[in-house]
C-alpha cells in the first residue's frame, strides 16, 4: 500500500475543505480499503467521515425516512422505525454481505460506490429517494449513472438518504454464492399513483423495469408478470449467470417480490 496522508475530521466543512483529486473519503472502509490494499486505487489523503455526527441517524416522518450517510447496514437492519415504516429496507440491509460487512459498510459508502449489483441502489430507485449532499438534492432517477460512476462531483458529500413510505413494499434478491452481492435482485414498491420496479445486478447500472411496472400498475398481481417479456439482450453476463438466466431471474424475482409486498 502506498504511504498517505490521513485526516479524521468532525464536520461537512472540513470534509469539503480537505477534499482534492487524488482523495477519498473513508466511511466503512469496506471497498476502499481492500482496493488500496490490492493496488487497485491509491490516494494522497484519506478522509475518515466516520466522525460527522451531522452524517448518523435515522429520522421518520409521516412521509419518509432519512438515514445519515454513515448509518451502517445493521443499523438500519434493526432500526424499530425502518421496520415499521419499510420493512422491506430493513430486511435489505440484513441481507447485505455477513455481519462483519453490515457492522462496517454504510449507506453513503454504498451508493456513492455504486457497484452494478448493490442492494441499496434498487432501495433508491424504487423508494423515490433523494440524495441530500454537502451542495444540492439529486433525485435517485439521475444519480446512479453507470458502473460505479455516479452524479456526485469530486468532493461532494453525501449526507443523508430521504426514503419516500410506500403503501407496500419487498425486494427479493439471489445473491451469488461466492460474493453474496446480487446476481440479481428486484425491489418493488407500491405507490398510491404508481408501481416502481427497480432491478440491480442484471446490467451495468441499476434500472427500472418498465415492462413489469407497466404490468403491476394495470394488475397488482405475481400473475400479471407471466406475460411480461423480458428481453435478454443487454443483461450482463458473465462465469456466475448467462444473460438468459439473469432475465429468468428477473421475473421471478419481481412475482415473488409482488407476493411479499407488505
Ligand atoms: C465481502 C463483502 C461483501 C459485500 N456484500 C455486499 C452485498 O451483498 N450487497 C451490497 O450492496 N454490498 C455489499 N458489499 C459492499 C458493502 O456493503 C459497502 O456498502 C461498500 O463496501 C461501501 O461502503 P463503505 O461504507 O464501506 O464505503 P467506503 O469503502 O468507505 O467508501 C466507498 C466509496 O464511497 C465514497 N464515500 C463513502 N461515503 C461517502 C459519502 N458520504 N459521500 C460521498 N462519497 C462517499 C468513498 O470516498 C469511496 O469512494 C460487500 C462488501 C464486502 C467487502
Amino acid at each position: 500500500m502506498k504511504s498517505f496522508n490521513f485526516h479524521s475530521i468532525k464536520s461537512v466543512k472540513e470534509a469539503q475543505k480537505l477534499a482534492s483529486g487524488k482523495s477519498v473519503y473513508l466511511a466503512g472502509g469496506m471497498t476502499t480499503i481492500p482496493a488500496m490494499k490490492h493496488g487497485l486505487a491509491s490516494y494522497s489523503d484519506i478522509i475518515d467521515i466516520k466522525n460527522i455526527k451531522d452524517l448518523s441517524g435515522i429520522k421518520v416522518s409521516s412521509k419518509s425516512i432519512r438515514i445519515g450517510a454513515i448509518t451502517k447496514h445493521a443499523e438500519v437492519a434493526s432500526s424499530k422505525e425502518v421496520r415499521k415504516s419499510i420493512s422491506s429496507l430493513a430486511l435489505l440491509a440484513d441481507g447485505i454481505g455477513d455481519a462483519q460487512v453490515r457492522n462496517r459498510g454504510t449507506i453513503g459508502g454504498s451508493i456513492a460506490n455504486n457497484d452494478p449489483t448493490a442492494d441499496y441502489p434498487s432501495a433508491c430507485l424504487a423508494l423515490n429517494a433523494t440524495i441530500h449532499t454537502s451542495n444540492r438534492k439529486i433525485h435517485a432517477n439521475k444519480f446512479f449513472k453507470d458502473m460505479f460512476e455516479t452524479a456526485l462531483k469530486k468532493g461532494e458529500l453525501i449526507e443523508t438518504v430521504e426514503f419516500q413510505i410506500p403503501t407496500k413494499s419487498s425486494y427479493e434478491k439471489f445473491p451469488s454464492p461466492a460474493s453474496l452481492y446480487a446476481m440479481v435482485g428486484v425491489y418493488v414498491a407500491k405507490y398510491k399513483s404508481e408501481v416502481i420496479v427497480a432491478v440491480t445486478g442484471a446490467q451495468s447500472v441499476v434500472y427500472r423495469c418498465k415492462e413489469i411496472e407497466n404490468a403491476l400498475n394495470s394488475n397488482f398481481s405475481a400473475s400479471a408478470i407471466d406475460g411480461v417479456k423480458i428481453k435478454s439482450s443487454g443483461l450482463n453476463s458473465d462465469i456466475h449467470a448467462s444473460s438468459d438466466y439473469r432475465a429468468h431471474l428477473i421475473k421471478v424475482l419481481a412475482k415473488k417480490a409482488v407476493t411479499g409486498c407488505k
